[in-house]
């Protein structure tokens, strides 16, 4: 194993980077404003090993609820905030890290700049000695890089680049990056390619969207087995499709992998792996519109278990993500409180009951 070179950083009582055990995270799927559900949640992931937990915070009633939560768990805790980057102000006191995507920054405020509001993140976070994560998603990618890149690769990587600078340039130190894609072989270029540019900044690693076990498990396994022993991660978390209540199989997969990389155990992936079809699916969050989204990504791999076609699939919890998040799909669905949305490609088909859509989605593999 190659030693990391990152510098260290701290999340509450954790330390990471440089030399030290590389933390596992995990995300809260609950409504975070279900709190006892919620605290539940957190505090079976922590028992299970989790060292991080993150949880949406999209709202002023989300804000209330983690006031409550903060006091029933001992975890990390880490926000993870979209468009609304304001509301970083009203929860500091109550976490230990904040992530924001670079590409969701563009929504709001357009008359004020992205370095403006990174730096609006950046003195809350100094005021209450949070981490940052600057979570960079490739189905999410600032709109103006991927319009200047043609590799989405690229354009990921210079996002972070460009909020590392900003950072830098304030003399704001705690902080990470994270690089993700639903694809694990963009997953590992990225990394290395920002691991080459910037290599004292710690990485979070993982594999977004990686659908339901055992194949999400696989897909991950594949990204770290080729980026942790050549010194690139320095947390980590395994993003499955599961049940509320079997969340912490991702804490579970994520230490077995680490268990297998450290004492040398690498997997040989069949080379027939990736050539049938992929099932991307969200690890849900709080954003999850209907608990039916779970059912409907295990019956969309049962349906499509025995075909033979070279398809991808994306089956998206909620409207914040789905819409980017399926673009690159052949077949996306993104679902909604009473249905979900359906996609080939980019393009918006219509929008289908929950007990009609298994039906069309077949009769469109079918067609291909
Ligand atoms: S797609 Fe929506 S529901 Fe799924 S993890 Fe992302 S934000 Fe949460």
């Amino acid at each position: 194993m190659k030693k990391r070179t990152t510098r260290e950083i701290t999340i509450g009582n954790i330390i990471l980077g440089n030399n030290n055990p590389i933390a596992v995270q995990s995300m809260a799927a609950t409504k975070t404003t279900d709190v006892d559900r919620t605290i539940s949640q957190i505090n079976s992931l922590h028992d299970a090993g989790a060292d991080i937990v993150r949880i949406a915070i999209d709202s002023k009633k989300d804000c209330a609820a983690l006031s409550i939560i903060r006091n029933a768990t001992q975890v990390a805790l880490s926000a993870d905030l979209q468009e609304n980057y304001r509301i970083l102000k009203d929860i500091a006191p109550y976490i230990d890290k904040v992530r924001y995507n670079p590409g969701h920054l563009h929504h709001h405020e357009k008359n004020k700049s992205i370095a403006y509001k990174v730096e609006n993140i950046a003195s809350i976070a100094a005021k209450y000695n949070l981490a940052i994560r600057i979570g960079v998603n490739c189905g999410s990618v600032d709109p103006v890089l991927k319009e200047k890149f043609s590799d989405d690769v690229q354009a990921m990587v210079e996002s972070a680049r460009q909020h590392c600078e900003i950072l830098e340039n304030i003399g704001f130190r705690n902080y990470l990056v994270s690089l993700k894609d639903s694809d694990y072989n963009k997953v590992i270029r990225a990394n290395k390619l920002f691991h080459d540019m910037m290599p004292e900044i710690p990485i979070h690693l993982g594999v977004t969207e990686a659908g339901m076990p055992p194949e999400g498990i696989i897909k991950t396994r594949i990204a770290f087995e080729q980026l942790i022993p050549i010194g690139i991660g320095d947390t980590i978390r395994v993003s499955l499709t599961l049940p509320f209540e079997e969340k912490k199989q991702e804490i579970y997969a994520g230490k077995n992998i680490l268990k297998d990389i450290t004492e040398g155990r690498f997997r040989s992936v069949p080379t027939l792996f990736n050539e049938k079809i992929n099932i991307i699916s969200c690890p849900s969050c709080s954003r999850v519109e209907n608990e039916v989204f779970i059912d409907l990504a295990k019956d969309v791999k049962k349906l499509t278990q025995k075909m033979d076609k070279k398809l991808t699939i994306a089956i998206m919890g909620c409207r914040v993500n789905g819409p980017g998040e399926t673009d690159d799909a052949d077949i996306g669905l993104w679902c909604g409180p009473s249905g979900v949305n359906l996609k080939l490609k980019t393009k918006l088909i219509g929008h289908f009951k929950y007990n009609l859509i298994l039906k069309k989605v077949e009769d469109i593999i079918n067609s291909y």
